[in-house]
């Protein structure tokens, strides 16, 4: 909305501000400014600000895949752009632009009460759709990067709007160019593009168990289905803090997940690319004896291993803490690396 001059409403600017309720991991941390970015138009302005007294910045928008410090020196930008509008359609296909700051899962809801159908397998990911394309999220044998047409952000070092297609994008498991180029990019819309024809998909265990005797599934009952797996297998944030998958499930070659197979016949692992293969971090976290376990104010999760919580009190120091104990444990076991999935600010 701009002002009835035509110049853009100034972004909020708020000392001190606490992002305690802004963090998904409960973690007490004070931006030292923070600046509300309801418009797009706004961020020029923020940007020749920060730039010009040399303040170290970033960019939050829901919290749920970031570890907090304290103290967050400079700048953090709060990105609360809204709105979602369809902008074009044909035979085959609907392109839907949607602001930045518009809550993930209320996007997914939205797609489906008004007839567009394919997220249904990314319901109840916790965060906004500007955050999605950063690390191409997924779930449940979808990612994002399958709907994206393209990606409107802020070039801080073009100093320009930008449109990155998707073939830009560089989408990957978990990665992508603005995940490759952190202090770059702002993003301010996500356009889908979302296909008219509609394949239910199903192939991961739990889904597909759930639907094995049902031939008609529909968008919804997917949907419904996948709310009710994360509701049961995921802790609530509401009620302990956590920032969901802490480690991202680590890809070795295939001498390696053959050596580890004869090892360890249980071994959980998914096809990748070809020559390699994806193993479950969670899996070799838990074989680890970590599950349940609690150090200090931190710990991970009784019903799953992946997910790192904060019972109350721990800072990001405790929570690294505990992932290099894990980090540690594994790589002397398994003789794997596990990356850490959230980004350390
Ligand atoms: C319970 C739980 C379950 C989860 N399940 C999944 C899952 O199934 N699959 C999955 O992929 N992820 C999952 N996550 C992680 C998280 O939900 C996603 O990564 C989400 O996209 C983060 O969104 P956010 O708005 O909270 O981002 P934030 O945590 O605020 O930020 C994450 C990163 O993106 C950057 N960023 C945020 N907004 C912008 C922007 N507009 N422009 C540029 N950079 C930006 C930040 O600087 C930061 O580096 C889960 C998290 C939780 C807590």
């Amino acid at each position: 909305m701009n002002s009835p001059h035509n110049t853009p409403i100034q972004a909020k600017l708020m000392p001190n501000f606490s992002l305690k309720d802004r963090n998904t991991f409960g973690l007490d941390a004070i931006a030292q400014i923070a600046f509300e970015i309801t418009e797009p138009s706004q961020i020029p302005a923020v940007m020749s600000s920060i730039l010009e007294k040399n303040l170290p910045w970033r960019v939050l928008g829901g919290g749920s895949n970031v570890i907090l410090p304290k103290v967050l020196p400079g700048a953090t930008l709060l990105i609360n752009i809204t709105g979602s509008e369809v902008i074009a359609a044909d035979e085959s296909f609907t392109k839907i632009s949607v602001g930045a700051g518009v809550n993930w899962h209320e996007f997914v809801a939205w797609t489906l009460e008004n007839g567009f159908f394919g997220l249904e397998n990314l319901a109840l990911i916790p965060g906004t759709v500007g955050a999605a394309p950063i690390q191409n999220i997924g779930a449940y044998g979808v990612e994002l990067a399958d709907y994206i047409d393209s990606v409107e952000a802020f070039d801080v070092k073009a100093n320009a709007f930008v449109t990155l297609p998707k073939a830009a994008c560089h989408f990957a498991y978990r990665d992508s160019y603005f995940k490759q180029n952190s202090q770059r990019f702002i993003v301010t819309k996500v356009v889908f593009s979302m296909p008219k024809a509609w394949q239910a998909r199903m192939h991961y265990a739990d889904l597909a168990k759930q639907f094995a005797n049902n031939t008609n599934t529909t968008p919804e009952e997917i949907f419904l289905a996948v709310c009710k797996i994360r509701t049961h297998k995921l802790p609530d944030p509401k009620v302990i803090g956590n920032a969901g998958s802490f480690f991202q499930n680590p890809v070795v070659a295939n001498e390696q997940y053959e050596t580890l197979l004869k090892k360890y016949a249980n071994l959980v692992s998914y096809p990748d690319a070809p020559g390699k293969r994806k193993l479950a971090a969670g899996w070799l976290i838990d074989q680890c004896g970590f599950k349940g376990l609690r150090m200090g104010e931190v710990g991970v999760y009784e019903n799953q291993a992946l997910v790192l919580v904060n019972h109350g009190n721990g800072t990001a120091q405790d929570i690294l803490g505990l992932a290099k104990c894990i980090q540690d444990k594994v790589r002397k076991e398994f003789g794997v690396s596990l990356e850490i999935e959230p980004t350390i600010l």
